[in-house]
């Protein structure tokens, strides 16, 4: 029998987790299913037991608060457990979940999609080798068990994450070979209204920088890393000077470094919303392609609700106060809790929103920024495609990401398309002068994640097929 539910949340970081506890502080049956082992999502991580004595952070102290929380609340929070496959079923959703190795079922009358974000990183030569990292997974390897990439690390992307990021691999014992940001310090003062809205993350930053100035960490303002050279490990990276658009124009220095933290921004994690059905719109200002919605969480398809990053990229604080919005109008759905939020948590929402939605201006990829991926650069990981095996295939006529993976197999390997369908749409869109709008993602199929066989067979044993008697001769 599958387990019922009024509400089902997926992601139980900041959106996914405020979601659990609004709509469980009105009465409603919640669970809420994330695969980490603990709430907080990307931002607020928990440290791991090995690390668990080290000096709090900012994080730390926010994601203890809601995991405190949660665990008082009657929400049921499944962790360690992944879901796979959504479906309607008459007029409730099945959520198909893998936890222990077993697949299962649980029921819900509405679903809030909190799945949150994943990382964009411009394919350059050499982006594969051993020794680079994601600017934002460097994020989860230093919050949750305080390892840093290498010794002397090139820290590379756009927005504030390349600081934060610099600035954890000091405090941590690292070196910071250098700062390099596509982003010109112009467009950092383009941003400063917005930021005013936050004096504390704005204080946090200026000491982020002001660290780095001390220990005179060369910063690279509108430059990229072009090529990444090693074998086994990093060591060198080349940097090169970027044009208006983001494309390289030469004046190329060398930097000795064994790691590198390489990322251009975040995309909404929408894959839960295409299965479900949501339709979507290509919004450049929020990270890409997001799901359609209202700023409640209200999608076009009754009972289900989208939140946080997954619906668009605006940042810790406005997922928080997002998810709250999305569970009181998943509570309005099955009939508990008021039909209106407060008109101040709107108010709240909103700006947040603007100081989030600046710094993802400053975190998008540029237009030119692909001219960094040269013709035998690896795009397509799972599958060691180049980016000269992509183009000639839509020189063959694929002129679509459905078309491009039926073809190449891009898209099929073990991460499902997660770090380059985006690239290859970016890449078909230019090839073909088309706008980005015209390359949707390919269709979605379920699994959202990878399933054992041994997982959907369930209890069935070799050992128990009957297997007849020899003919006799
Ligand atoms: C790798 C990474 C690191 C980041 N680090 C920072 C940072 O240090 N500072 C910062 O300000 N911002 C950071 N961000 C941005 C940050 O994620 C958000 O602004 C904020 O956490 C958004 O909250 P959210 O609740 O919308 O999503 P998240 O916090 O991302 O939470 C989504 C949750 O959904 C779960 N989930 C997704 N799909 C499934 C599934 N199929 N089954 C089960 N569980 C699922 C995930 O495990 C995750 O816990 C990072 C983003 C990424 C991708």
């Amino acid at each position: 029998m599958a387990e019922i539910y009024d509400i089902a949340i997926i992601g139980a970081g900041p959106a996914g987790a405020n979601a659990a506890l609004t709509a469980s502080e009105q009465g409603c049956r919640v669970v809420v299913i994330d695969e980490q082992s603990k709430a907080g999502g990307q931002v607020w991580r928990v440290k791991s037991a090995a690390i668990a004595k080290a000096p709090d952070t900012p994080e730390t102290v926010a994601g203890n608060a809601l995991r405190d929380a949660l665990s008082i609340s009657h929400a049921v929070h499944m962790s360690d457990t992944q879901v796979w496959q959504i479906e309607r079923e008459a007029d409730d959703w099945a959520i198909y979940v893998l936890a222990a190795g077993r697949s299962r079922k649980i029921m819900s009358r509405a679903l809030v999609l909190a799945s949150g974000a994943r990382e964009f990183v411009q394919p350059v030569p050499g982006w594969t080798t051993p020794g680079v990292v994601g600017l934002a997974g460097a994020t989860a390897l230093i919050k949750q068990d305080m390892t840093l990439p290498g010794q002397r690390t090139v820290v590379s992307g756009t927005g504030p994450l390349v600081f934060f990021v610099a600035s954890e691999v000091r405090r941590h014992g690292g070196t910071v070979a250098a700062i390099v940001t596509p982003n010109h310090r112009t467009e950092w003062l383009r941003a400063m209204p917005f930021m005013a809205a936050r004096p504390d993350l704005l204080w946090r930053g200026s000491i982020w920088i002001a660290d780095l100035m001390l220990a005179r960490v060369p910063i690279f303002w509108g430059y990229a890393v072009s090529e990444v050279s090693g074998g086994d490990t990093v060591t060198s990276v080349e940097v090169c000077k970027l044009g208006p658009y983001g494309a390289p124009i030469g004046r190329v220095s060398t930097i000795h470094a064994d790691s590198v933290c390489l990322g251009n921004g975040l995309i909404p994690a929408i894959e839960a919303a295409q299965l479900a059905g949501v339709p979507l719109e290509h919004r450049p200002d929020l990270g890409g392609w997001v799901p359609r919605a209202d700023s409640d969480g209200k999608t076009s398809i009754a009972g289900l609700f989208v939140c946080g990053d997954s619906a668009g990229i605006r940042g810790a604080a406005a997922a928080e106060i997002h998810g709250k919005l999305a569970g009181l109008s998943a509570c309005a759905f099955v009939g508990k809790g008021p039909s209106v939020a407060p008109v101040g948590m709107q108010r709240r929402y909103a700006r947040a929103a603007r100081f989030g939605m600046a710094m993802t201006a400053l975190s998008i990829p540029k237009p030119g920024s692909d001219g960094l991926t040269t013709p035998q650069t690896i795009m397509c990981r799972c599958e060691s495609l180049t980016r000269d095996d992509i183009t000639t295939e839509i020189a063959a006529g694929a002129q679509s990401s459905n078309a491009v993976k039926s073809g190449l197999r891009a898209g099929m390997g073990p991460c499902g398309g997660k770090f380059c369908q985006s690239a290859i749409a970016r890449l078909i869109a230019k090839t073909e002068g088309r706008p980005e709008t015209d390359v949707p993602p390919p269709t979605p199929r379920p699994p959202l994640r990878p399933v054992p066989t041994a997982a959907l067979a369930g209890d069935f044993d070799y050992a128990d097929l009957p297997i007849p008697k020899p003919a006799p001769l």
